[in-house]
């Protein structure tokens, strides 16, 4: 996984910088036009492409399920019941383990 606070486009490496107060975000880079994903992690943001149509539950789902062993219908199902502060909880949880990898 991309690592947090390399704030660059994953499509053509243009550097980036995150919306403000925002911790999942969306951003179309200047440069190339790609739509992406924010997250933004207490090291820093980290971008991801966006595929057309993709959800924000359908997106956190596909990573965590990378993280939990799971298949991303069942992360999705889990996203779907999540407060805020469980969704906060799980982006530090993701960016623990792309501090590990
Ligand atoms: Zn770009």
């Amino acid at each position: 996984m991309t690592r947090f606070g390399d704030n660059r486009c994953p499509v053509c490496r243009t550097a980036l910088w995150a919306p403000d107060s925002e911790m999942i975000g969306t951003k179309k880079c200047p440069r190339c036009g790609a739509e992406l994903w924010v997250l933004v992690g207490s090291k820093g943001p980290v971008f991801f492409a966006r595929p057309p149509g993709q959800t924000k539950c359908q997106f956190l789902a596909a990573l965590g399920a990378a993280i939990h062993g799971t298949t991303p219908e069942e992360m999705e199902a889990v996203l779907k019941k999540a407060d805020s502060l469980d969704i906060v909880e799980f982006v530090m949880e993701l960016e623990d383990a792309a501090g590990s990898a």
